[in-house]
């Protein structure tokens, strides 16, 4: 739901419930809350809204504030760059300015950050933790740190977990890069298979799962990838992918392999298949556009036209996910809606949950 339905839909209401991360939103109810100050407004507006938000805000008087909601769908993070404090959705970003990580940004915490250093404070609401889980699996970059674990080693668990529970016979293990990179290496590692770079992504071509339409996601898995001939000709082939939303990609690359002489060609995907859409802030497709909400693994693997077919089990995802359990109090519990369709906040009030239908 965009800003403008939504809004329409708080107007009518009176009141609100809503799972869109849209900050117009949130914007709209500071303007109205009675609060003299800027802190107090945005608590107030925060009061009425469910779903998932990770907010930076400046304001006037030179200070930033962060806040979490208070399940913690979404990462945000502090770093300390000198005497300055700095905020961020992923660490990965600190790098790049040689700012220090501090720590998290806790679920529901508001922190304050002014001239005279940084202030914490909690929003009223006390919600069960429910960290995305597909950030760890695709939407983060591997060399940051969330809930206190390394992107990139719980992407070769993974990989390690789904050579456990779907091992094949293969002279080769390539991934789908970059994403299915790290699944990869773990997938190899376990299986003690050779791993080989079989194909080449172009890095001038976004992520196809998320283009908006068919031709543009079609043109761009043309142009993002190349298989490296002489590592796939005449070889039994595993090709990891760290998911598998509409299929239509995993087709063309599978035809891509046997056009460059792959004997047999195993998908293997590092997560559980997707059957419900996201209302937490990740524009993933409607239900009819996800090939895993009315077809089965087998009829999936058919259509992909690959050997073998095998997705990891929710239960390995969360093993992997949740071993090395680092420092955060968020660690304990994560969202993994789009492979269950159970939603840590409910859909809302009647007229909402038949607009949310729409969509499921
Ligand atoms: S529904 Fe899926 S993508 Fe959305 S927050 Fe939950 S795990 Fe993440």
């Amino acid at each position: 739901m965009n800003a403008q339905e939504l809004r329409t839909e708080l107007e009518a209401q009176g009141s609100i419930f809503q799972t869109s991360s849209d900050t117009e939103v949130i914007v709209h109810l500071m303007a109205r809350a009675r609060e003299a100050d800027v802190l107090g407004r945005l608590v107030s507006a925060l009061r009425r809204v469910r779903g998932a938000y990770s907010l930076v805000c400046l304001t006037h008087d030179a200070r930033m504030i962060g806040v979490r909601d208070p399940h913690g769908f979404r990462p945000l993070v502090i770093g300390r760059l000198k005497d300055a404090f700095v905020l961020s959705s992923e660490t990965c970003s600190f790098d790049l300015i040689e700012a220090e990580f501090i720590r998290e940004v806790e679920p529901g915490e508001i922190v304050v950050i002014d001239k005279s250093g940084m202030t914490s404070r909690r929003l009223p609401e006390i919600a069960p933790p429910a960290f995305c889980v597909f950030e760890h699996v695709y939407f983060a970059r591997p060399d940051s740190f969330l809930n206190g674990k390394s992107v990139y080693r719980v992407r070769e668990k993974l990989g390690r977990r789904l050579a456990q529970e779907a091992p094949v016979a293969a002279d080769v293990v390539i991934p789908v890069p970059d994403s299915g990179l790290p699944a990869a290496i773990g997938y190899a590692n376990e299986s003690k298979l050779p791993f080989e770079m079989g194909l080449i992504r172009s890095h001038y071509v976004g992520r196809t799962f998320i283009e908006p339409q068919d031709s543009i996601r079609h043109f761009g898995v043309r142009l993002k990838l190349s298989v490296v001939r002489s590592i796939v000709d005449g070889k039994r082939v595993v090709v990891v992918d760290d998911s598998l939303v509409r299929g239509t990609t995993s087709r063309k690359i599978v035809k891509m392999l046997r056009n460059a002489g792959a004997r047999e060609v195993h998908l293997r995907i590092g997560a559980p298949p997707p059957t419900h859409p996201c209302f937490y802030g990740i524009n993933t497709p409607n239900r009819s556009e996800l090939v895993a909400a009315s077809h089965t693994v087998e009829e999936i693997g058919r259509y992909v036209t690959c050997d073998s077919i095998a997705y990891l089990s929710h239960e390995g995802m969360m093993a992997a996910v949740a071993a090395d359990r680092g420092g955060s109090a968020s660690g304990g519990g994560y969202c993994s809606a789009c492979f269950t369709g159970k939603y840590a906040v409910p859909l809302g009030s009647p007229d909402l949950v038949q607009l949310r239908r729409a969509r499921v």
